[in-house]
C-alpha cells in the first residue's frame, strides 16, 4: 500500500528538515507518494496567494499532510498561514507530546507529558480591531454603553472567544486520547479566576465532561501556577488540556523541559484530517545552514506513521531516533550544549537515523 501525503516544506529551516524527515520515513520501508504543496511567502511569490486553494484541496483529498514551519510576519503583513490552515480545515485539536529521551539535555529525567491545545478559538480567532479605525471606535462605544467602562480611544482590541461547543470538543478529545493511550490523568489549564466568561466556561465544561470518564483522574490548574509546577514537578502531570494561547505557550515550556524545540513534535487534527508538524517555527537565522535539529519533524513523522496504522514502523523509527540521541555522537548543536563545535548537521542526523533503521 502506498500512502498519498501532502508534503508542505514550508520556509526558513522548513525545507531542510522536511527533506531529512522524508528520507527517514522512506527508510522505514513504508511507501509514500508525496504531493508537494507550497504556502506562505514561497506560495505568494509563485502563485500570488499565501494559502492557495489547491493546497487545501490536496489535504482534504489525501486526509494527511506533513508540514514544515512557515514564517509569519510579526505585527503587520499577512495573517498566519498556520492559523489559516487550521481554521480552513477545522483542525480543532493540537496534540504536542513532550517526552524526555535518555541522553537529551532535559531539565528532568522521565518527563512524558502530552499537551492538548484547542486550536481554533481564544485569542487566535483573528477577530481584531485596529487602533484608530471606525470599527474600533464603534466597539469602544459599545463597551462604554453596555458595560459602563471607558476604554482609551487609542486602544487596539483582540477578542478572546471561547465557546461551550469548542471547549466540549477539545476536552472530550483529551479524555479520549487518554483512554486510547492508557494515560491516567487530564489537567485542565485556565485563568478562570480572572476571565470568568471565557476561561470560566472552558473550566465548567471540562468538569462536566470529566464526569463521563470516571476511569481517568481529572484536576485543574490556573495557568501561572501550572507554569511553575511544570518546571518543578513535571512528573505529577500527564495530559494537559488548554485553550489556544495557554496551550501554545505551555507547549514551548514543555519543549524546554525535554531538551528544546528540536525534540518537540506535533499534530493538528480534526475528526477526518491531520497535519503533522514540529512545534517550532521557521528559525530564519538558521535557514540553509544544515545546522538545526530535524528530530522534532522526524518525531512528527512517527506520529504520522501511528495515525496511518503503521505502528511497527513508528516504533522502529522512534527507537532509531532515541538511539541516535542516546549515543550523542550524530546530534545537532542543541543536543550538544557542552561541545557545540562537535555537532552534526541536519542531513548527518538523517544518515545516522537511517543507519540505525537498517541495523
Ligand atoms: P522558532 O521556533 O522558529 O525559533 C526559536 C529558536 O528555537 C531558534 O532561534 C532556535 O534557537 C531554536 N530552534 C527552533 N527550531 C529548532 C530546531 N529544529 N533545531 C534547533 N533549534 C531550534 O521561533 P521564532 O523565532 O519565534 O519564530 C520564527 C518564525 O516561525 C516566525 O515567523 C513564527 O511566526 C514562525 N512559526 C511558525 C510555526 C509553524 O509553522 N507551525 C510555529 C511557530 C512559529
Amino acid at each position: 500500500m502506498t500512502y498519498r501525503i501532502t508534503l508542505i516544506p514550508g520556509d526558513g529551516i522548513g525545507p531542510e528538515i522536511t527533506e531529512a524527515t522524508r528520507r527517514v520515513l522512506e527508510a522505514t520501508g513504508v511507501a509514500f507518494h508525496w504531493e508537494l504543496a507550497y504556502v506562505g511567502k514561497t506560495a505568494r511569490d509563485m502563485f500570488g496567494s499565501v494559502l492557495p486553494e489547491p493546497v487545501l484541496q490536496s489535504i482534504r483529498k489525501n486526509k494527511v499532510a506533513l508540514k514544515g514551519p512557515v514564517t509569519t510576519p510579526v505585527g503587520s503583513g499577512f495573517r498566519s498561514v498556520n492559523v489559516g490552515l487550521r481554521k480552513s480545515l477545522g483542525l480543532y485539536a493540537c496534540l504536542r507530546p513532550a517526552k524526555a529521551y535518555p541522553g537529551a539535555p532535559s531539565v528532568h529525567k522521565g518527563v512524558d507529558l502530552v499537551m492538548v491545545r484547542e486550536n481554533m478559538e481564544d485569542l487566535y480567532s483573528g477577530i481584531e480591531f485596529e487602533r484608530g479605525t471606525p470599527e474600533a471606535a464603534r466597539l469602544i462605544e459599545l463597551v462604554s454603553e453596555t458595560r459602563g467602562e471607558s476604554l482609551g480611544k487609542d486602544s487596539g482590541v483582540s477578542l478572546k472567544v471561547i465557546s461551550e461547543a469548542g471547549s466540549r470538543r477539545i476536552v472530550r478529545f483529551a479524555f479520549e486520547y487518554a483512554r486510547a493511550n492508557h494515560r491516567s490523568k487530564v489537567t485542565a489549564v485556565h485563568k478562570a479566576n480572572i476571565m470568568k466568561f471565557s476561561d470560566g466556561l472552558f473550566l465548567s465544561v471540562a468538569r462536566e465532561v470529566a464526569g463521563d470518564y470516571p476511569d481517568i483522574e481529572f484536576e485543574d490548574r490556573i495557568v501561572d501556577n501550572m507554569c511553575m509546577q511544570l518546571v518543578q514537578k513535571p512528573d505529577r502531570y500527564d495530559i494537559l488540556v488548554a485553550p489556544n494561547l495557554y496551550g501554545d505557550i505551555l507547549s514551548d515550556l514543555c519543549a524546554g523541559l525535554i531538551g528544546g524545540l528540536g525534540l518537540a513534535p506535533g499534530a493538528n487534527l480534526s475528526d477526518e484530517l491531520a497535519i503533522f508538524e514540529p512545534t517550532h517555527g521557521s528559525a530564519p537565522k538558521y535557514a540553509g545552514l544544515n545546522k538545526v535539529n530535524p528530530m522534532a519533524m522526524m518525531l512528527s513523522g512517527v506520529m504520522m506513521l501511528r495515525h496511518l496504522g503503521e505502528a511497527r514502523s513508528a516504533d522502529r523509527l522512534e527507537a532509531a531516533i532515541a538511539g541516535v540521541i542516546a549515543e550523542g555522537k550524530h546530534v545537532t548543536y542543541d543536543l550538544k550544549p557542552q561541545a557545540p563545535e562537535k555537532a552534526a548537521g541536519t542531513s548527518q542526523v538523517a544518515d545516522a537515523v537511517i543507519a540505525r533503521l537498517g541495523s
